[in-house]
């Protein structure tokens, strides 16, 4: 299949565009399309067929749900069977914008949009482009990141279509992100509301909002015995094809330990990357040296982190050391995902 690009304007948006991406949703295509945190891959998330081209196209293992995309409070009624009144602040407070809730589905949401679960999860993005292709697919669009099953997720079209093309129907291209990791998931079928991914919306700005707030311990620890709740997380996602490991302690020490391991590599003929930040990146003489963005706003970091892992793919890197980032914050999504695409391998120094 040709894969169609259109660019997108966000602040002169092509209806057109908009309007054949919504046809192709409405008849069971899939459409790539831009939100605040990283490119979607569009379907009609009502339609069982669509669900599966998506995990298709994907190559996602199907009992990895899907997130439903709306862009008005009034339709979460039609696919959530309960809605807490604490779901309603919290969708007052932050949408739109990066914050997933877990619902009781409806029987309108067939099984392969929800991986065979009776819950379903369901955000309204904060970009307008994906705000006006919802509304012209008709109200629901499943999105789960538009990547590969595996590799780092989408933050610009043309990551997407590094995975993706020729096997959707069209990409709308909206230029980078904004925020750059992928949204928070909040369970509200549990009291308290218990959080399932961290990302740009925080524990303390949701707690501000709701009150108390648990967090799925399995977020940043490595092999617990229990599964984790949103069941993406347990697949190595966010991976790199090379090694990777996260080291973590003072700045000072890391750095050091950094060199010397990135000098054994290279002494190996190993092609070695280094992630640093504005604050180190002229402390490092071996390996390929990215910074990823400065310490002291950490959104920066979260912003670059999955270019710069793809980066290393296309330089064909075979073993990553990164710095660790202190998890206030945006920082807890990054050290999650971090974490994850180096499988928990950790260096304490
Ligand atoms: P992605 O769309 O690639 O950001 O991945 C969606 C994430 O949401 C995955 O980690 C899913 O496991 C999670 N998710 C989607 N629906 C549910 C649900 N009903 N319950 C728990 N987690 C979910
Ligand atoms: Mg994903």
């Amino acid at each position: 299949m040709k894969t169609r690009v259109e660019k997108i304007d966000r602040t002169n948006i092509n209806m057109d565009a908009i309007r054949a991406a919504g046809e192709i949703l409405k008849r069971g295509g899939l459409v790539a399309f831009p939100t605040e945190t990283v490119y979607g891959l569009g379907a009609n998330a009502l339609d069982e067929e669509a669900a599966r081209k998506t995990y298709a196209a994907k190559g996602r293992p199907s009992d990895n749900p899907l997130i439903v995309h709306i862009a008005q409070l009034e339709d979460l009624r039609a696919i959530a069977r309960q809605v807490p009144d604490k779901a309603l602040i919290l969708a007052r407070t932050f949408w739109p914008g990066p914050l997933t809730m877990i619902f009781d589905k409806s029987g309108i949401v067939p099984d392969g949009t929800t991986g065979g679960l009776d819950t379903v999860a369901v955000r309204m993005p904060d970009n307008p482009a994906a705000l006006a292709l919802i509304r012209a697919a008709g109200g629901y669009v499943s999105g789960p990141s538009a990547n590969t099953s595996g590799r780092p997720s989408p933050t610009t079209a043309q990551h997407v279509r590094e995975d993706l093309d020729g096997k959707i129907d069209m990409i709308l291209d909206c230029g980078p992100v904004e925020i750059g990791v992928e949204s928070t998931i909040v369970d509200m079928t549990v009291e308290p509301p218990m959080i399932l991914r961290p990302g740009a919306v925080t524990k303390e700005m949701l707690e501000e909002a709701v009150g108390e707030v648990a967090v799925d311990h399995t977020i940043l620890t490595a092999d617990s015995k229990t599964p984790p709740k949103a069941p993406g997380m347990k697949y190595r996602h966010y991976a790199p094809r090379a090694e990777m490991v996260v080291v973590e302690g003072p700045l000072e020490r890391v750095t050091a330990r950094i060199r010397s391991l990135a000098a054994e590599q290279e002494a190996r003929g190993h092609r070695t990357g280094i992630i640093a930040t504005e604050e180190t990146v002229g402390r490092y003489d071996h390996g390929n040296v990215k910074c990823i963005g400065t310490r002291e706003d950490e959104s920066t970091v979260a912003a670059n982190l999955y270019a710069v892992l793809r980066e290393f793919d296309a330089d064909g890197t075979e073993y990553i050391y990164s710095e660790a980032f202190d998890e206030g914050g945006i920082g807890h999504a990054v050290m999650n995902r971090l974490l994850k695409a180096a499988g928990h391998h950790v260096i304490q120094v």
